[in-house]
């Protein structure tokens, strides 16, 4: 296939072109039958791969599983070479592909939430693949499918509002500031941008003009919106699929590659642990996700385990406490890394929050006075809540995504609604928030060889008791 030949599904496995090749192509019940014409393009365009059988997908149904677990080790595997996946990007792949982006479509809503960590990782995966694929184009060529797929998702509206991309904005996908606006019309192509800003550039020289725009939009912006809306159908999708299976029967094929994906994802997040339980490779010495040490907790977190009193027991627990635990045991960069992320992201089978989370947090709610779920059972599920599982009584992975993993407090709100926990030391005037404190007071401690092993200690015990 040359490149003249490409239509809008290789970008939109959704339009109607890739609805076309899903209807002409798909044959259910071989997903895991032997491929030839599969494994000729492969061979064919895979690159350094030859080598290793297990590299190389022969049926639609490993493909679809590699389609994830490229994305997978892309995000998490530090020894991670693109080019093991190179045939994705590759033209030829494009008819074989989208069929298996709807092959995995189907077995995601039929085994996971679709605000599941796997939901998402075939979101995100979309995603990249649309930006890995623009980037491997010749730029003319690049442009044209981008003018193309874009005119096909905005159903060839001439004028563009931001009002048009309310649900990006809304759902943070795309922010105002991306945008380049004038009068509540989104300026994307050139002459609109000549036309738009007349007055203001006639004296400007020709290169100018060109410079701003493509500073200012460019094809930048068109590629944004364009990755966006189809992340943002993709979800929708997902969600009609789910609906629609409430109602009739799976076919046993797309059951078993649920099943396969599950298998492979468990393996790959085993095998990859190391780099994903630390936050994705994104910590430090200072910040990172290791077990808690009780000897670096600042006092408001102290003194709500010790036992907080009627009256502030519910937010000191749910809102405060919760918080603070999981994210300092979790994810303690999540201010530094301004990055929306789940549970299951860092913990991925939800051991640590059962084994170590949620211990500390119930002996609070025990030593709070009265002992917090004897009266007021029903926080257990505002806990659930705020760990991003929704309200439920226990978190659940296919429940994720709910409700959001709520971000620990700042000084200055313990400060107003919480007043009687802050009893500041020396330390805490170096910090605003007590997950500073404890970054900074774990790094201290270690440094100067003062931590003894009581955290450990404590977190075998409350192991024991969970048994
Ligand atoms: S200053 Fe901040 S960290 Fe220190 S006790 Fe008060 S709320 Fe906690």
């Amino acid at each position: 296939m040359n490149q003249t030949e490409i239509r809008e599904g290789f970008l939109n496995p959704l339009s109607s072109d890739g609805q076309r090749i899903l209807h002409e192509n798909i044959d259910l019940n071989s997903i895991f039958d032997e491929n030839e014409k599969l494994i000729e393009i492969i061979n064919r365009v895979g690159h350094g791969i030859m080598d290793d059988d297990s590299k190389i997908p022969k049926s639609l149904g490993e493909l679809a599983i590699k389609r994830i677990e490229w994305y997978f080790r892309e995000k998490n595997d530090k020894k991670f070479k693109i080019n093991e996946y190179s045939y994705f990007f590759n033209e030829d792949i494009y008819e074989n592909d989208v069929v298996c982006f709807h092959l995995l479509a189907q077995a995601i809503a039929q085994q996971y939430n679709t605000n599941s960590r796997e939901a998402r990782l075939f979101f995100e995966s979309q995603k990249r693949i649309i930006e890995e694929r623009l980037n491997r184009m010749n730029t003319e060529f690049r442009n044209y499918i981008v003018d193309n797929t874009l005119d096909e998702l905005l159903n060839n509206i001439t004028t563009l509002k931001w009002t048009d991309l309310i649900n990006l904005i809304s759902s943070k996908k795309i922010s105002l500031e991306d945008l380049l606006l004038s009068g509540g019309e989104i300026i994307l192509n050139e002459d609109d941008f000549r036309e738009t800003f007349y007055t203001e550039i006639e004296d400007w020289q020709e290169r100018r003009i060109e410079s701003v725009y493509n500073e200012l939009v460019g094809y930048k912006v068109k590629e944004l919106i364009l990755t966006q809306i189809i992340v943002q159908n993709t979800e929708e999708y997902l969600k009609n699929i789910k609906e629609k299976l409430a109602i009739i029967d799976i076919h046993p094929k797309i059951k078993k590659l649920s099943e396969e994906l599950e298998k492979q994802l468990k393996k790959l997040t085993e095998k990859y642990s190391e780099f994903y339980g630390s936050g994705s490779g994104f910590s430090n010495e200072f910040d990172k996700a290791e077990k808690l040490m009780k000897e670096a907790f600042p006092p408001c977190v102290l003194k709500t385990i010790e036992g907080v009193k009627s009256g502030n027991r519910n937010d000191a627990i749910v809102l405060f406490l919760t918080s603070f635990i999981s994210y300092s045991r979790l994810y303690p960069q999540v201010f530094k890394n301004n990055e929306n992320i789940s549970i299951s992201d860092v913990d991925p089978n939800l051991d640590i929050t059962f084994n170590e989370i949620l211990p500390i947090i119930n002996e609070a709610a025990e030593n709070a006075v009265p002992p917090l779920f004897e009266d007021q059972p029903q926080e257990k599920i505002n806990i659930v809540s705020k760990l991003g599982f929704g309200m439920h009584s226990e978190p659940k992975l296919e429940n994720e995504g709910e409700t959001k993993w709520y971000t620990p407090m700042s000084c200055e709100k313990i400060k107003i609604h919480l007043g009687n926990l802050c009893h500041p030391n020396k330390a805490c005037k170096k910090i605003g928030n007590p997950l500073s404190y404890y970054s900074m007071r774990k790094w201290q401690l270690k440094k100067d060889g003062k931590l003894n092993n009581t955290s450990k200690d404590s977190s075998k015990k409350k192991d024991k008791k969970n048994k």
